[in-house]
């Protein structure tokens, strides 16, 4: 069974073809620029040499119906016919309440999906389109949905519920949701494997830092807490987005800076966060480097970023009364060395140590915790694409 997988961006789509028998990926892509002067396909077919397609891509149709013709090319095609794939799986940011698990498209989803866009402004319409163009150009072939906020579903209501009034959740829907559920959920199950368990005997916290940052208690397979919120914005302080902070700091900068609500928004969201501390970049290599260099503000950038994570894995061991392992991922989960020391360094109370022989590894699956460990520590890298093609084939099957 070959399965698609495309992640819609407003003016991006990347794209995976997984051959699911051994679930390796036949090919993969990008395209950039969606309705932009310059846009560009870049695709990689298997271990063959990337090919760059510059053309007018007007839309998400134009783009998705460039990535078929790829895939099919004579050239750098990796199938036949375009009839070889069963299936697409859908990246699909927001699900509200209304989708705990991945699910099969049809209208009523449909229709599901464009209540769900007051959530996700930026993000689920064009991850609407994708599907909207795919449907017309693949007719007949299975359309899946896998939301970023569907395996945090399982969160009991004490923790979702804000110390708001409660008629803005039953009016609005404001409440804790959670996002990169699609990452948690690959990597909580992976660590369970690597540990020879099922994940319904074991805790794991699942550190997801990068761009975006999150962790997420995952007790006996399901999600009991996470840290983003309504929206990506709440939980860790991560590369331009500020975290938790006082709420009543928003009305104080508006007067006092003379900000509306759209200026704020842009504040928190694209100025703050390590970014806004270090004043020097949203990329922690770039703060490494400076902090070398001996940047106080970028040294301070990174230490409020290790310890709001090492907060925060307290207070998921606490959640689920203990804790069996502690996973790190993403973009800088996956590379930091010296912040992975940073944040375990914390974890003492917790009997979890780290050996450093162990850590000194970038993007690779293993154990960095010392032998002795009550608690051990993964690197495990995510693979968000490959989770939703899992998905997607395991709806289709049935
Ligand atoms: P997102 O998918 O949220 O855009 P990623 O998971 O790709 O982000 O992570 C990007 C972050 O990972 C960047 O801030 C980058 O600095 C960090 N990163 C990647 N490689 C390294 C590395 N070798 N050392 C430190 N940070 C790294």
């Amino acid at each position: 069974m070959k399965v698609l997988v495309i992640n819609c961006g407003s003016s991006s789509l990347k794209y995976q073809l997984f051959n699911m028998a051994d679930e390796s990926v036949l090919a993969k892509g990008l395209v950039e620029r969606i309705g932009i002067e310059g846009s560009v396909l870049k695709h990689q077919p298997g271990e063959a040499e990337k090919v760059t397609i510059e053309t007018e891509i007007p839309d998400h149709s134009v783009a998705i119906k460039l990535v078929l013709n790829a895939l099919v090319d004579a050239k750098h095609g990796v199938i036949k016919d375009m009839n070889e794939i069963s299936a697409v799986g859908h990246r699909v940011v927001h699900g509200a309440e209304k989708f705990a698990t991945s699910v099969r498209i049809n209208d009523a989803v449909m229709d599901a999906l464009e209540e769900c866009i007051e959530m996700a402004p930026l993000h689920n319409p064009p991850n609407i389109l994708g599907i909207k163009a795919c449907e017309k150009l693949m007719p007949g072939v299975a359309q899946v949905g896998v939301f970023d906020t569907a395996f945090h579903q399982t969160m009991p209501k004490h923790a979702f519920i804000y110390g708001l009034p409660y008629e803005v959740y039953k009016k609005h829907g404001i409440r804790r949701y959670g996002f990169h559920g699609t990452s948690h959920k690959f990597v909580s199950q992976q660590c369970a494997e690597m540990m020879g368990q099922k994940p319904e005997d074991i805790k794991v916290i699942t550190c997801h830092l990068g761009n975006g940052s999150s962790v997420a208690a995952v007790k006996n397979g399901a999600v009991v807490d996470t840290s983003m919120g309504l929206t990506p914005l709440e939980g860790l302080v991560m590369g331009t987005r500020c975290g938790d902070i006082d709420p009543a700091i928003l009305p104080m900068l508006m007067k006092k800076e003379n900000m509306d609500a759209d200026a704020i928004d842009s504040y928190i969201n694209k100025e703050s966060g390590v970014l806004g501390i270090s004043g020097v970049s949203s990329d922690f290599r770039d703060i490494e480097g400076a902090a070398d260099e001996g940047n106080e503000r970028a040294k301070l950038a990174l230490d409020v970023f290790a310890y709001r994570v090492q907060k925060y894995v307290g207070a998921y061991a606490a959640a689920m009364n203990g804790v069996d392992a502690i996973v790190f991922t993403a973009g800088l989960g996956e590379n930091s060395i010296s912040m992975r020391e940073s944040i375990a360094e914390a974890f003492g109370y917790l009997g979890a140590k780290i050996d450093k022989e162990r850590n000194n590894v970038r993007g690779k699956a293993c154990e960095i915790s010392t032998a002795d460990s009550k608690v051990k520590l993964f690197v495990i890298p995510t693979n968000e694409e490959l989770m939703i093609a899992r998905d997607t084939k395991s709806i289709c099957l049935g």
